[in-house]
């Protein structure tokens, strides 16, 4: 599944990835669940991987619900 829903609105996995990166990224793969659930509000985590420059692959991880978000660069 390609587009999820995010907070009320849908997004694209490159859309998803910006939200989480805060800044453009490169490229993103597919949107799929995460196997955790929000820290602040307990609802589905999901996850996008993403290149934000040529050098670098993240993992990213948005609430569905909420503003929570992180990427494994910062665990
Ligand atoms: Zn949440």
């Amino acid at each position: 599944m390609e587009n999820r829903v995010v907070q009320g609105r849908m997004v694209t996995p490159q859309s998803l990835a910006e939200l989480i990166e805060g800044d453009s990224v490169m490229d993103a793969e597919n949107i799929s669940d995460a196997d955790r659930d929000c820290p602040e509000c307990g609802e589905n985590v999901v996850e996008v991987g993403y290149m934000p420059s040529v050098t670098e692959f993240v993992t990213g991880y948005k609430c569905q619900e909420c503003d929570w978000a992180t990427t494994d660069r910062d665990e």
